[in-house]
């Protein structure tokens, strides 16, 4: 793969450079330079605390495509150093996700499957006088720190002998002690500019089962002493993470030097936001729980699972992930980039079906009584493979309200008095009569159709304006609509006032649910599935969905705004 006379920096064209991220340039440097003897191995690290969202997609996608594009290995593993927040049901969904999302792991791990080693290496900083327990309450220690500009002060336990800190620290495991009445604690550097270096908690005592090793343990590992560690167990070259994790990266490194153990890269990236919604696992569960959404799957969500009930497909998902890349600065993404990556692919793959979602009733009054007919109808015009279907075609018609006018606008093509339009694989119709209820409103169109004009016949090529959808009266289906719009109204929810919540964000309208019309196929239909309803939107089958009454969730509109920037 590489050239051996490359020399250093120099071997790639701009071009080549340029179509590199940031991470590909470190890792293809370290490929040259056999840092790690030409390995690739990354992870993707979750909490199992909640379900994911589109962040960890994006984290997803990069990990697990980075050891893809460089024939090197990526790991699962669950960071499961917080009994009290964690659970199996996340664990489970986190698998299902990632699974779905197109991905396969080499090594499916867990923090806690390294509690004992991680124990060990706690005892083994005790032994190099490198840590101490320390009697503090949580408030004094953090009452001692200082602050950035100030040196903390020594805690008065940092004196402790190493075989008194070995005993303490036994019987901190044997369950001696009770919550929160002591810690082991790095001796570091009480007056470091980084405040994290200031003798910062390895271990917590900790009475709680946890959902993998039960009552086993009564002390836990602290995120930083656990992640590096385990990145090194699992022999990672690079740990890729978000920003907030650079500040870290010290700590990080000195856990590793100490302990005189393997030692891996971490690397960091922005995290992905995205306007109009929140990216917190705690934010989202709030919402679950104070049941402002249905479900973490509600389709409002931006969780994976709730973007997939919304009819999003993996590769979407994977080309969003390609097209923003990483970056080093954060930074919001428009969430019409997202909806434009999903049309794209939608197009591709959605079965085509007319549906009528604001019905008005339409009479061909020459059209035979009893009469109907089944017409031919292409599947999907981007993909000639699949074929033609039957639409059932009658004297009574529903159409959208939205394509007629009693007196039409200038440039509107569609029905009209006196008008004509083409019904989609069918005929050219003219309307004729607007029949009106008592109240004004209209009742029914009448209108006659050309029978010369049928789509696909020799003789069909008169030509009109406009060409609108509809579904024959006798054979319509009628089906749930879910019509979903943001959740949150303005762009950025988490920018609000003092002393308000990001809930008084939340936008009142964000489902309609609807009563619509749509030709007998849909009954075809299973969970998600997708359709575009002509000239309407995405839709998506919804679980929820029986063959008495099909639900479907509208996924996103047939127009973004996107398309107009790029
Ligand atoms: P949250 O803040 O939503 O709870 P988290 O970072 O605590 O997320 P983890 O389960 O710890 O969630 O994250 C697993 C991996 O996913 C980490 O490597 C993390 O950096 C990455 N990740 C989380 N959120 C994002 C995001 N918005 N963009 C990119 N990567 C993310
Ligand atoms: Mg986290």
């Amino acid at each position: 793969m590489e050239d051996p006379n490359k020399q250093p920096n120099s071997g790639q064209t701009a071009g080549e450079n340029k179509s590199l991220n940031f991470i590909e340039q470190i890792i293809e440097e370290d490929i040259r330079t056999e840092k790690y003897g030409k390995r690739v191995h990354t992870r993707f690290p979750p909490e199992p605390n909640g379900y994911l969202h589109i962040g960890h997609a994006k984290s997803i996608c990069l990990n697990f495509g980075l050891s893809k594009k460089y024939g090197g290995k990526c790991n699962l593993r669950f960071d499961d150093t917080n009994p009290t927040k964690e659970d199996t049901e996340y664990v489970d969904s986190i698998k299902e996700d990632v699974k779905w999302l197109g991905f396969d792991w080499d090594g499916e791990y867990y923090a806690s499957d390294y509690f004992e080693t991680l124990y060990e290496y706690a005892v083994k900083l005790i032994k190099k006088g490198k840590a101490y327990v320390c009697d503090l309450t949580q408030e004094e220690i953090a009452a001692t720190r200082g602050t950035v500009t100030t040196a903390g002060t020594l805690s008065p336990f940092a004196q402790r002998s190493i075989d008194e800190n070995l005993d303490l620290f036994a019987r901190m495991r044997k369950g001696e002690f009770e919550d929160g009445t002591k810690v082991l604690r790095a001796r570091i550097d009480m007056a470091s500019p980084n405040m994290l270096l200031r003798d910062p908690i390895l271990y917590r005592i900790l009475h709680a089962e946890h959902h993998r090793t039960g009552n086993d343990w009564c002390i836990y590992p602290m995120y930083d002493f656990a992640h590096g560690q385990c990145d090194s167990i699992e022999h990672i070259t690079h740990s890729i993470c978000t920003l907030e994790f650079e500040v870290h990266r010290p700590l990080y490194e000195w856990f590793i030097k100490e302990l005189e153990i393997y030692a891996p890269q971490q690397i960091e990236f922005a995290r992905l936001n995205i306007n109009y919604t929140v990216m917190s696992k705690r934010k989202l569960l709030s919402l679950v729980q104070e049941n402002v959404v249905n479900s973490w799957d509600d389709p409002r969500m931006p969780t994976i699972c709730g973007l997939r009930r919304r009819g999003y497909t993996p590769e979407a998902l994977q080309n969003f992930a390609e097209i923003i890349s990483v970056a080093k600065r954060d930074n919001v993404i428009d969430v019409s980039l997202l909806e434009h990556c999903l049309r794209e692919d939608l197009n591709k793959k959605a079965q085509r079906v007319m549906a009528v979602l604001n019905p008005i009733k339409l009479i061909l009054t020459n059209y035979p009584e009893n009469g109907e007919e089944l017409l031919d109808a292409v599947n999907n015009p981007e993909d000639i493979s699949t074929g033609l279907r039957k639409v059932p075609f009658s004297r009574e018609l529903f159409i959208d309200q939205d394509d007629f006018m009693e007196v039409p606008q200038h440039k509107f093509f569609r029905l009209s008095p006196g008008n004509e339009v083409r019904l989609k694989s069918a005929y050219i119709i003219r309307c004729n009569d607007v029949i009106k209820n008592a109240d004004g409103s209209i009742k029914e169109l009448h209108c006659t159709y050309d029978a010369n004009t049928r789509t696909g016949l020799s003789d069909s090529n008169r030509k009109v304006k406009g060409t609108i959808h509809w579904v024959s009266v006798r054979h319509a289906v009628e089906i749930e609509t879910r019509l979903y719009d943001k959740l949150f109204l303005p762009e950025n929810p988490e920018d609000i006032e003092e002393g308000e919540d990001f809930r008084s964000n939340l936008n009142p309208d964000s489902l309609k649910i609807t009563s619509s019309f749509a030709e007998p196929f849909i009954k075809n239909m299973k969970p998600l599935d997708k359709v575009q309803f002509e000239r309407v939107g995405y839709f998506c089958v919804d679980a929820d969905s029986t063959s008495e009454k099909p639900v479907l969730n509208k996924t996103v509109g047939l127009k973004g705004s996107w398309q107009k920037t790029v």
